[in-house]
């Protein structure tokens, strides 16, 4: 028996087999996950195939009332979704609440869109009406980063256009997104939402299923990659939303001192675990060495801890081998550039690393080539602006980017040359439910969130009438 259930056709249900749960703060397994079969996993595409006709006959005003009930029942356990979350992703719990939160705005923010008919034309010979039709049955696979935010980019849109889902969340992340399936089992019909747990196993079987029409993935370009290629047989829809290796740019008329807290955070939230974490740093020469310093001293400052611990400013890697991951980078960072701060993994159980800060490494280096994902920064110097945007261009990945000028008309010409799917200037990493967010090149594939984020759950169909 395991404390938490899958949800499948409405109904709460044990898996074939359990799994533990580690507390990346303690190491040790705090809540024991049902583990779904091939078998359970046909179920739950079953029962979505069998909810669809009835949910996306609904009128969308209804689907509405469905996504706001969503919402509100997040919101009335929000102090129970983020203690969990806490304790499986290892995030402070102030981040975790805000992230609970967050996805509910997301559900709301999602009821004030349509799918209106848009006529494109209507005249003397010819009526022509371009309709947004519902695909069938989703799948939606998330990573360990951020379980909840990252499922109401998918779920919400998913839901409204009239689809039905089965969702898998990351295997070292599960509990948050069963613990909803529970929360709303009384609220969807039966069927329209599904939600399974596995063991790293079941993300193939789900991509090659027959009866699944769209495959929505949120996890590495290495996985997305495997995704793409599965569902090319049966020529399903894919929305891949991978890796990157943001650049931050940093002009020579920034001051160090103001602008250093802001880059901090968006190298280091969530410990650096972020798709559009900043992850190498390029700072003009006149600066460079103050704006080292401040970084180090911010690093230096932070408060390492169990994320349930008031005051913890960052807590613990999210798992083990991700852990591993990082501790190479920092190896790398050690021997191609100089660690002015952190570089030491906390003597403690958990896995735990200190915000690392590696100035005088440059390009052609893993640690600045490579997506680090965790809390090592290299900070790279360069004279020239355009130099440095070509050298952020010259990475495979294009997820974001940002310059940071108070100059805005030559912040906006730079930004203007960044490969990416989103550049900021003078902030960085900023999302919003009404802003469409995807990568570019080896970042992904479409877009979610925004009304571009909804038409990607929705099948054009043209209807075109003789008069
Ligand atoms: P991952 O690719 O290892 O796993 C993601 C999900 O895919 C998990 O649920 C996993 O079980 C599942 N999976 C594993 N093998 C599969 C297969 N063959 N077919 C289908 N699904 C399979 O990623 P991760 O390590 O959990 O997450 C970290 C990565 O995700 C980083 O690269 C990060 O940049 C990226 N990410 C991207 C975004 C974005 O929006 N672009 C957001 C968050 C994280």
């Amino acid at each position: 028996m395991s404390d938490y259930k899958l949800l499948i056709g409405g109904k709460l249900v044990d898996g074939a087999q359990t799994m533990p749960v580690i507390n990346p703060a303690t190491e040790e397994a705090f809540a024991t996950c049902p583990r779904a079969s091939k078998a359970q996993l046909d179920e739950a595409v079953a029962a979505a195939k069998a909810a669809f006709p009835a949910w996306s006959a609904k009128p969308i005003a209804e689907r509405k009332k469905v996504l706001l009930a969503i919402a509100d029942v997040i919101e009335k356990n929000a102090g129970e979704l983020a203690r969990l979350l806490t304790q499986e992703q290892g995030k402070p719990i102030g981040d975790a609440t805000g992230e609970i939160y967050g996805a509910a705005a997301f559900f709301k923010y999602f009821t004030m869109l349509d799918l209106p008919v848009k006529v494109i034309d209507d005249s003397a010979n010819q009526r022509v009406e371009a309709h947004r039709k519902p695909l069938g049955v989703i799948g939606a696979i998330t990573p360990w980063n951020f379980p909840m935010i990252l499922l109401a980019f998918k779920l919400p849109p998913a839901l409204l256009a009239g689809n039905t889902i089965v969702i898998k969340p990351a295997p070292t992340t599960p509990l948050t997104t069963l613990k909803l399936g529970q929360l709303i089992q009384n609220i969807v019909p039966a069927g329209v939402v599904n939600i399974i747990a596995d063991a790293n196993d079941l993300g193939g079987a789900m991509t090659a299923h027959p009866d699944i029409r769209k495959i929505s993935f949120t996890g590495s370009t290495a996985t997305g990659k495997k995704v793409m290629a599965s569902a090319a047989e049966a020529l399903k829809r894919v929305t891949l939303e991978l890796g990157g290796n943001d650049a931050g740019i940093v002009l020579d008329d920034v001051n160090p001192k103001e602008a250093a807290p802001k880059l901090f955070q968006s190298a280091f939230q969530n410990n650096g675990q972020v798709c559009i974490a900043m992850k190498r740093l390029y700072v003009h020469e006149s600066i460079y060495d103050e704006m080292c310093g401040e970084l180090a001293k911010l690093a230096d400052a932070a408060i390492i801890g169990d994320g349930l611990m008031q005051g913890t400013q960052i807590g613990p890697l999210q798992n083990r081998m991700q852990y591993e991951k990082v501790k190479e980078f920092i190896e790398d960072g050690k021997k191609n550039g100089r660690v002015i701060a952190g570089g030491t993994v906390e003597d403690r159980p958990g896995y735990f690393i200190r915000p690392t800060i590696v100035r005088d490494i440059t390009d052609g280096t893993r640690l600045v080539d490579e997506e680090q994902f965790g809390p090592v920064l290299p900070v790279i110097k360069f004279k020239d602006a355009e130099d440095a945007v070509q050298r952020a261009n010259a990475s495979p990945w294009g997820l974001g980017g940002s310059v940071w000028s108070k100059d805005i008309d030559k912040a906006y010409a730079l930004a203007d040359k960044m490969e990416a799917g989103t550049i900021w200037v003078n902030k960085h990493a900023d999302l919003a439910p009404n802003i469409p967010f995807g990568g570019a090149k080896l970042s992904g594939i479409g877009a979610e969130l925004g009304e571009e984020g909804l038409a990607e759950f929705t099948q054009l169909k043209i209807i075109n009438m003789a008069k």
